[in-house]
C-alpha cells in the first residue's frame, strides 16, 4: 500500500468514472463535434451562470489562454507572489503573452482590494507596463489551501471595473472553496471574466480543466488554445470523466477537508513540529522544529511508503484527495504519532 500525500493530482478513476469513459460518445472536438465535450463545456458554463466554457487539457494552458485574452505584449497582471501563473507555469506569462507580473506581497497567497489598487500603475505614465488584469487563485496552492472571502474579491472586482482591468480566477481547486465555505458557483460567475476549473485534481478526472467566461471576451479562445496546441480530437472519452466527476465527485470534498483537518490537528501536537499553517481545505502546510533534519522524516515516511511534499524554505505539504482512504489515513497518523528524531 503507497500512502500518496504528494498532491491530489494522483487519483486514479473511480469505477463509475471508468463507465462513463467507456460508454461516452465521441467525435472530433476540434470540429466542435465531440457530443460529450459540447455536454461538459455546457455544464460548466451554466453551473457558473456564465455563457461559454472550453475545454483544455490541462490547468495551465488554461490560465495561459486567459492571461491571452485580457492582455497584449509589454502589458503587466497583477497576481500574489506565489501565485501558480507566476511560479509553476513554466514563465508561460511572459513567453506566450509576452507579458510580465507585479507580484504583490499577500497573505497565504490572497491579495486584497487595497493592494491591488496600489499596485496598478499610473495608466498615463508610459515609463511602466499598463496594467491591464489581475489574476486571483482559490484556493491558494503554496498558501496551503486558503480560501477568498467573497466579500473581498467583490471590492477587488470593482478596483478592475474602476481601473479598467480584466480579473480571472486561477480556479484550480475552486470547487474546494465552494465546498468548504458552502458558496454558490454562480457568485463567482458574476464576479469574475474568466474562470479555470481542474477536473484532475480533487475532483479525480485523470486529465482536463474548463476555462469559463463570456461570449465576447471567450470568442478568441479556440484560436489561442490551437496555437498552445490544444486542440484535442476524440477527447470526449476524457470529457465524461470530468462531466462524471462534476456531477458525483464534488460533494465528497468535504471528506478530504475533514482528513486534513485530523492531521493539521495531530501535527500541532507533535513536538517535532514548529508549526502548522491553518486549514481550511484539503491542503496542510507545515514546519519541523528547526533543529530538526527535514530529510531524515520524508526519508522515513518513504521507508513506510508514505510520500509528502517538500515545497521547499522549509514548507512540507500534505493533500488529502479521493485515493487516500479511512484506513491510509489512520496509518499515517499512527506513522505521524510515533515518529522518533
Ligand atoms: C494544479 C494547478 C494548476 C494547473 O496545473 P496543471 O498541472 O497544468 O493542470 C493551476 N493552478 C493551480 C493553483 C494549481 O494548483
Amino acid at each position: 500500500m503507497i500512502i500518496d500525500l504528494r498532491s491530489d493530482t494522483v487519483t486514479r478513476p473511480t469505477p463509475g468514472m471508468l463507465d462513463a469513459i467507456m460508454q461516452a460518445q465521441t467525435g472530433d472536438d476540434v470540429y466542435k463535434e465531440d457530443p460529450t465535450v459540447n455536454a461538459l463545456e455546457h455544464k460548466m458554463a451554466s453551473l457558473f451562470g456564465m455563457d461559454t466554457a472550453l475545454y483544455f487539457p490541462t490547468g495551465s494552458m488554461a490560465n495561459q489562454a486567459a492571461i491571452k485574452l485580457h492582455t497584449q505584449p509589454s502589458q503587466q497582471l497583477i497576481c500574489d507572489k506565489w501565485a501558480h501563473v507566476y511560479n509553476y507555469e513554466g514563465g508561460g506569462v511572459s513567453f506566450n503573452s509576452g507579458v510580465s507580473c507585479k507580484l504583490v506581497d499577500g497573505h497565504r497567497g490572497m491579495i486584497t482590494a487595497k493592494q491591488v489598487l496600489e499596485n496598478i500603475n499610473p495608466p498615463d505614465f508610459y515609463h511602466s507596463p499598463l496594467t491591464s488584469l489581475v489574476c486571483l487563485e482559490n484556493t491558494t496552492n503554496k498558501g496551503g489551501g486558503a480560501c477568498y472571502e467573497l466579500d473581498e474579491i467583490i471590492k477587488i472586482k470593482k478596483v478592475c471595473q474602476e481601473n479598467s482591468l480584466g480579473l480571472h480566477l486561477d480556479g484550480a481547486r475552486l470547487m474546494n472553496a465552494i465546498v468548504a465555505n458552502k458558496e454558490d458557483t454562480k457568485h463567482y460567475g458574476n464576479v469574475f471574466d474568466t474562470i479555470s476549473v481542474c477536473l484532475s485534481k480533487g475532483l479525480g478526472a485523470p486529465m482536463g480543466t474548463v476555462l469559463i467566461g463570456n461570449s465576447l471576451l471567450m470568442k478568441n479562445a479556440i484560436r489561442v488554445r490551437k496555437v498552445l496546441g490544444g486542440g484535442m480530437r476524440q477527447v470526449g472519452f476524457m470529457a465524461a470523466a470530468g462531466l462524471y466527476a462534476v456531477e458525483h465527485q464534488v460533494d465528497r470534498l468535504e471528506e478530504d477537508h475533514k482528513k486534513a483537518k485530523q492531521i493539521a490537528l495531530l501535527l500541532e501536537s507533535l513536538s517535532y513540529i514548529k508549526k502548522v499553517e491553518p486549514t481550511q481545505t484539503n491542503i496542510v502546510i507545515f514546519y519541523m522544529q528547526e533543529d530538526l533534519n527535514q530529510e531524515d522524516f520524508i526519508n522515513a515516511l518513504a521507508a513506510k511508503n508514505i510520500r509528502i511534499s517538500d515545497m521547499g524554505q522549509g514548507k512540507l505539504r500534505v493533500v488529502t484527495h479521493h485515493d487516500y482512504t479511512s484506513k491510509m489515513h489512520s496509518v499515517f497518523l499512527d506513522t505521524l504519532t510515533a515518529y522518533k528524531h
